[in-house]
């Protein structure tokens, strides 16, 4: 048996090196000149038409995001269950509830037939999360929006780089999220890039961002630290000029995949989508944990399952919905793998997917 293929792998190369170094020996090492440029060659790079903000992480940038768009007591958010826990901690921390929903079964995404039924006047936005790399569907999420007068906050933790006919993601809503933690599909060690819509959202989350003051010791409002620093901004930076050759990496590696797979459902791209491929995730109706098992005992590949129970069914988060049955989501929660598509992965280690996952499936069929 051949070496491990892990299920991702952060590539941090002697570019990130000497980037950290350069500001080590600066001695300015906190939020400065760096994080500045960070942000704007973030936005020109992903969502030229709105502000970037960086933050010491993915959940502050959804946690401040939400709270610079007034989400508090009272209120309620619409988020998927099927997603990671930061999407329901964050609003739960504002103080609001977070209402779980079904998704589709072709994006993993938000259903939007089942958000609308779960509109309340309480409701003060919609947050769809662009799950794996794929774009909700946002257009029927912000006509459902509109119409009923609520917010939309995008949780793009995985989606650098993905749009909907021509549309970035990260673009949509009030704001969006952007994680760039190191397995997602670019990394500043820890940290986080928010985009806004409009200047007071921009402003409000600097002024979270930093004990709620622009000038020293002017506080506004009550704030956190949440800033990035200059050496995670640095290691951003270089990594913001190498995301697009490895997102064209991944949707190689998933092209290979989708015409060589046999026996299992590959992942669906909609109509005018473009999907980034943070994970490749297949369905497996029989014992799928089996058949993880397999493939990472029998041929040394390791696959990850995301995410194995839903959110409203954690013991921290189950107090919203005790109740709550959410049939895609469960289904979803009991069939999904997500093989290996990292950029790291060489022409053997594809054919050496395709074989295990073909072997498994069939033997299992
Ligand atoms: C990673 C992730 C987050 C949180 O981002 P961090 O940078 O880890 O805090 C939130 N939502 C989703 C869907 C994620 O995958």
């Amino acid at each position: 048996m051949s070496g491990f293929i892990p299920p991702a792998k952060p590539i941090i190369g002697d570019d990130e090196r000497a980037a950290v170094d350069a500001v080590l020996r600066s001695g300015m090492v906190a939020q400065g000149q760096e994080v500045a440029a960070f942000e704007q060659e973030f936005s020109s790079h992903f969502v030229p038409e709105r502000t970037s903000i960086a933050v010491n992480s993915g959940t502050s940038g959804l946690h401040l995001g939400l709270l610079a768009a007034g989400v508090g007591p009272g209120d309620e958010v619409i988020v998927p269950s099927f997603t990671f826990a930061a999407t329901g901690n964050s609003v739960a921390l504002t103080g609001a509830t977070p209402v779980f929903v079904d998704i589709e079964p072709e994006t993993f995404g938000l259903d939007p037939a089942a958000v609308a039924a779960a509109i309340t006047p309480q409701t003060k936005g919609i947050m769809p999360v662009h799950l794996y790399g794929h774009p909700a569907r946002m257009r029927e999420l912000t006509n459902i929006a509109t119409e009923h007068g609520v917010d939309v906050y995008e949780d793009a933790a995985q989606a650098h780089g993905a749009s909907l006919h021509g549309q970035s993601v990260g673009s949509f809503g009030q704001f969006a999220m952007f994680s760039l933690y190191p397995t997602k599909n670019m990394t500043s060690g820890e940290g986080g890039m928010v985009t806004v819509a409009t200047d007071a959202l921009a402003r409000t989350l600097k002024l979270l961002r930093n004990q709620g003051m622009e000038r020293q010791y002017d506080n506004e409002i009550i704030g956190f630290n949440a800033r990035m620093t200059d050496i995670h901004a640095a290691v951003g930076r270089v990594q913001l000029t190498k995301v697009g050759s490895w997102t064209a990496m991944r949707q190689d590696n998933a092209a290979f995949f989708d015409a060589n797979l046999e026996h299992v459902v590959t992942p669906t791209v909609v109509e005018g989508a473009v999907h980034v491929y943070h994970q490749y995730t297949i369905r497996v109706a029989d014992d799928r944990d089996g058949f993880v098992a397999a493939l990472k005992n029998e041929y040394n590949v390791g696959a990850g399952v995301y995410y194995p129970i839903p959110n409203h069914r954690l013991p921290s988060l189950a107090q919203y919905a005790p109740q709550l049955e959410l049939p895609e989501t469960e289904k979803a929660a009991r069939e999904v793998v997500s093989l290996p598509v990292h950029p790291s992965l060489s022409t053997q280690d594809l054919e050496r997917v395709v074989s295990a996952v073909n072997s498994v499936a069939k033997a299992g069929a």
